[in-house]
Parts: structure tokens; sequence; C-alpha cells
């Protein structure tokens, strides 16, 4: 869309506000508002953004040392084909932004869209075009002088279908007004927990409709008075994930198998030898907080264990079954352990880079497991090198600092930020566990 249509159509719809988004370091969704008479000129050139938003944790705190200070200023540039009126809200159209140096048209190195938007044209070059489907569950909840569940309670009962019937209308209505074509929803096994099923889009097409539905649901959902999270384990024993489903495409499916007997070709398979091979450190991107990792648990209907299987939705990454006259069309690959506190265009672009390696270097997954591996021995998940998923941010923030293939993927700048921003968030956690001790023990002893 070039700038003269999108100024009339907001003039048509009485736009008066346009939301620059962009998602930082810390998985956030933040925007910059342009007013209409800024708005050509906002489109044409971009608008200036402080470095400084790229050492920001999510608990809002700066790291001074992540290699930004109060110097330093960016572009935020508007990506014109993302543009879309949000007819949900009054008066406001969004539009998905990438960050840019200031004097030309070179991505900034911290930027994180910009680096996805490269590796795929590099997948794009050699005739893989990422396909891609991000799943994501969210949790509805009354906030009052304390948080609360809402809704009933069961897996997939017709009782919380109905709950929250016209929310989930409005919200398809609004997500479909955007473009983004919804496909189910399913009211999971927590109370207030919905999922949302939405077409697969191509690259960096179905990152941006997610960073929209991010943005749609809550503000949906708060015209009703409820509240809407999308925190990995907001209440117990309630998880919500965001698999991220991919295949690549060339003139035909790359992951599709031709030998019937198989659930992916070779490609399929080297990719997700190589996405079990840089799993630990993959898992500071796709699983990036300390509430992340009370998700991961065994038996939670998340994913603890690295390993592959088919139609096994306790392994990190499953396979789904598809009917055999579908093989060429719906064979993809399902990663389980990522959730909405990541920065969606890093958890994407490391999958990717994770799976690139691994048909590079055609490493083999292995069997797949077709059990819960909560419920086999140890002899056989030794047999078969499957290992427990970190257990803490601090051990998937080790593993990544020591992967070179993810480190590039980032690149230097990005990747040092990103590391900086995540161990403040790390340490601010562990920090807080010494006032706990203290308080327990003080005193016991
Ligand atoms: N809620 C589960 C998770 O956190 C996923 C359940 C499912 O859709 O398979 O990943
Ligand atoms: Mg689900």
């Amino acid at each position: 869309m070039d700038t003269q249509t999108i100024t009339e159509k907001c003039r048509e719809d009485d736009v008066k506000l346009v939301r620059l988004l962009y998602v930082a370091n810390d998985g956030v969704v933040h925007g910059h508002t342009v007013t209409r008479s800024q708005l050509a000129d906002a489109l044409e050139s971009g608008i200036a953004l402080p470095e400084l938003v790229q050492s920001f944790n999510a608990l809002g705190h700066r790291s001074k040392d992540a290699g930004f200070d109060a110097v330093g200023e960016v572009r935020l540039v508007p990506d014109r084909s993302t543009f879309r009126v949000l007819d949900h809200e009054e008066n406001v159209a969004a539009v998905c932004c990438s960050m840019r140096e200031i004097g030309d048209e070179t991505p900034w190195t911290a930027d994180p869209r910009s680096a996805l938007a490269e590796l795929v044209s590099e997948f794009e070059a050699d005739d893989m075009v990422p396909s891609l489907a991000l799943e994501t569950e969210f949790l509805f909840y009354s906030s009052g002088d304390e948080d609360e569940r809402v809704g009933h309670r069961g897996l997939y009962t017709t009782d919380s279908i109905r709950d929250f019937h016209e929310v989930i209308i409005d919200a398809i209505d609004a997500l479909e007004a955007q473009g983004i074509e919804v496909k189910k929803h399913v009211a999971e096994y927590a109370a207030g927990k919905h999922e949302l099923v939405t077409d697969h889009r191509e690259g960096l097409e179905a990152v941006d409709d997610y960073v929209f539905l991010r943005e749609t649901i809550p503000s949906v959902a708060a015209s009703h008075d409820i509240e809407t999270t999308f925190l990995p384990y907001p209440f117990d024993a309630t998880t919500n994930g965001c698999h991220v489903h991919l295949s690549l495409w060339g003139d035909t499916n790359w992951f599709a198998p031709t030998d019937a007997d198989e659930p992916l070709s070779p490609t399929g398979r080297h990719f997700v030898g190589g996405i079990l091979d840089h799993m630990r450190g993959l898992l500071a991107l796709t699983s990036p907080t300390v509430n992340s990792y009370a998700r991961l648990q065994p038996q939670a209907g998340a994913a603890a264990y690295s390993c592959w299987g088919v139609g096994n939705r306790e392994a990190a990454v499953r396979v789904p079954e598809v009917a055999s006259d579908q093989r060429e069309t719906a064979t993809r690959i399902e990663f389980r352990p990522a959730d909405n506190t990541a920065n969606p265009y890093l958890a994407v672009l490391g999958i990717l880079a994770a799976g690139r390696d691994g048909i590079r270097n055609e490493t083999e997954p292995g069997p797949s497991l077709d059990a819960d591996p909560a419920n086999c021995d140890d002899e056989l998940l030794e047999e078969r090198g499957v290992r427990r998923l970190p257990t803490t941010l601090g051990e998937a923030l080790d593993a990544l600092a020591d992967d070179d293939v993810l480190r590039d993927a980032l690149g230097d700048r990005l990747f040092e930020s990103y590391m900086t921003v995540k161990r403040k968030e790390w340490e601010l956690f562990t920090d807080s566990a010494a006032t706990w001790q203290r308080e327990m023990f003080r005193q016991t002893f």
C-alpha cells in the first residue's frame, strides 16, 4: 500500500491516530502514535526512536550495560504492507515497523524484525519459503482486589465455550476485519483458558499478524470488562503456550515425506535434528521469562523434554498426524516450548536458524518418541538422548550464551543486548530469593 492510499483510507475511516508497532528485547508490544497530520511523513521516513528501547526488560528496568545509553537514535520505519484500521477500537489504525539507521535504509543491527526479515529472505533465496502459524493461548480473568478466574473449568466443555461466546465472536470479527483468518476456537482445560487458531501465513507476515492478534484480543475482551493475560503460567495448573507450526515451501512442501512409512522428508527430519541440537539455547528465545519455566513441566500439557514425536503433545517437537491424502499440503512440525512472552520475531528466527543448521549438517534427530517421556524409564530416555529441557531461565541463558549458530543468526549487537536484558531479569528474580530466605528462616534458627 502506498502512502497516498493509506492517508486516504485514514481520512475515509476517520482514523485520528496511527500506532507504529514494534516488539523489543523485552517481548512486549510497544507503539508510538502519530496523528494524521504527521502520518505521511512517518510512513515515508519513519520517526526517531532512542536506541535505549532495546535495554529495558519486561519489568521495565533498564540494563545500563546493554550497549545503549542516552545518546543514540535510530528510525522506526513502518512496513506499509502491514497497515490496517483497527475497527474494534475508535479512530485508530496500526502498522508494524522495523528499525533502521538514521541516514539510510540500512537495518539497525539490534532490530529483531529486520534480523528475521533477513533470515527469511535467505530461506527464500534457497527456495524454502517458511509457512507459519503461531497458535496462541491466553486466559480471560477478572481483576479486582485479587485476580480471579472466570468461567467454567473442563477440557473443551460447551459450558466454557458459552461463557465467552460474545467475546470470542467479537475477537474473531476484529481479527477477520484485519485479514487474519481464524480457523478454530478452543476452550481448554482451565477456567477462562482459550485459544484461537489462525491460518498459516508466509514468513514475516505470520509474525506481524500475531503481533496484531496480541493487540486485538485484550482490547476486545476489555470492552466486555474482561482482562486477558498471555502469561505462560498465570494461575496454578494453567498453561498458555504459543506453539509454532512450520513447514518450508518451494514448488512443493519440503517437509512432506515421499516414503509413505515416514512422517517427514529427510529435509524435515534434519530440520527437527537441528532444533533438538540447539534446543537448550533456543529456549532462551522462545520461553524467555522466569514464568515460562513454571509452564514447561512434565505432563502439564506443554512440553518438558527435548525430543520429537508423531502426534506427541509431551514432545518439544510434535509432528501432527495428517491423513495420507493430505501429506503434501499439511505435513508440518509444531514447536511447543514457545510462549507469548517471547519476542515473536526472535523466537521464529531462532527456530529457523536452528532448523537450517540441521539441514546443512544433515543432523539426525533419532527415532521419534511415541510415548509420554515422563512415563518412560531413564534407560530408554538415555538411549534415545532425550533430556529434560532447562528448568530455569538462567540455565537456558547459559546455553544460549554458548550457541554460536543462534548468535550468528541474531548478529552480535542484538545478541549481546538481548543476553544482557534477559540476564538482568533473571538476576532480579534470583535476588528476590535472598529476601525470601531471610524472611523465612530468621526466626527459625
Ligand atoms: N496449554 C498447553 C501449552 O501450554 C497446550 C495444550 C495443547 O493445545 O496441546 O502448551
Ligand atoms: Mg492448545
